[in-house]
């Protein structure tokens, strides 16, 4: 079984629409794919009914943005009741805080660069949570930069001039909230140093103690050190490990199906969550 869990479609800031992910995901031969779109669930019932049509099993998920001290982190959710009205409204504050945000990187840009809010809504479906990966395609689009990952590099990155972060739930907090929810709450990333600074063993022990589930080692952004160190921590705090592409369609490197997760782990993971895996 080839099981990919973390993926996002244009309800967020991948470039296939969450059907076209469906479709990736079966052409690239997985059995089993997620949709974890940032902050939303917006793309579950395009995705769900492309998975049926495609034979493909579909896992309903989220990515939640977070936020530890100056910290950012992003918890995975999976199976939680997409209209709980508490994990709704905290994710709803985030994609809120996440427009106001883009607009105030548009303006430090537009000093500097010809750019405007409406070069940003272009690269945007209209329900989508808008992340920094619009404002790099808008500058794509403008000439200043070749692709996003130069976007990224040059003007995006944390440090930059032009960077400004936005709110975000507590990484404590989210996890409850998700569990609340009924979802089943994956650390996504945990060690992805190259992002920046990364949440410290006592808070990841922390978010244990309060129902995280798993944490997603096998990933893009680990090298084998990071892998090794992660699994260790899983192992002492109980926790599961999934492996997954992070897919973003062509706006980034990673390759769907390129890590996977153990059937054991999906089983887990539907034992503890409120919805059910579509099945074909
Ligand atoms: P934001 O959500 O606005 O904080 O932007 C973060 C998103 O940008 C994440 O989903 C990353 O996958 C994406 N991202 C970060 N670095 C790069 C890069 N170098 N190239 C393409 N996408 C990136
Ligand atoms: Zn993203
Ligand atoms: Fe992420
Ligand atoms: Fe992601």
């Amino acid at each position: 079984m080839r099981i990919d869990l973390h993926t996002h479609s244009t309800a967020s800031d991948g470039t296939d629409s969450p059907a076209g992910v469906i479709g990736a995901a079966a052409q690239a031969g997985l059995d089993v794919v997620a949709l974890t779109d940032h902050d939303t669930t917006s793309g579950w019932v395009d995705a769900a009914a492309a998975a049926r049509r495609l034979g493909i099993a579909f896992v309903p998920g989220t990515e939640v943005s977070c936020r530890s001290g100056g910290v950012s982190a992003h918890v995975l959710s999976y199976l939680q009741d997409p209209a709980d009205p508490a994990l709704v409204a905290l994710t709803e504050r985030t994609r809120a805080a996440r427009v106001t945000r883009a607009q105030r990187i548009v303006e430090l840009l537009g000093s500097d660069y010809t750019l405007s809010w409406d070069d940003v809504l272009e690269q945007a479906e209209d329900a989508a949570t808008v992340g920094r990966p619009h404002i790099a395609d808008a500058l794509v689009a403008r000439g200043h930069v070749a692709d996003r990952s130069a976007a990224f590099d040059e003007l995006l990155r944390p440090g930059s001039p032009y960077y400004v972060p936005h709110y975000a739930p507590d990484v404590v907090e989210a996890v409850r909230a998700i569990r609340d929810a009924g979802g089943v709450p994956v650390f996504a990333h945990p060690g992805a140093d190259g992002r920046g600074r990364i949440v410290a063993d006592d808070v990841i022990a922390t978010m244990a103690g309060a129902g995280l589930a798993g944490l997603e080692v096998d990933h893009r952004d680990h090298d084998a050190a990071a892998r090794a160190r992660l699994r260790g921590l899983a192992q002492e705090l109980d926790l599961f490990t999934t492996g997954s592409s992070d897919y973003h369609g062509r706006g980034k490197v990673n390759v769907i199906g390129e890590n996977l997760t153990s059937p054991e782990v999906l089983a887990l993971i539907e034992a503890e969550g409120r919805m059910s895996v579509v099945r074909p």
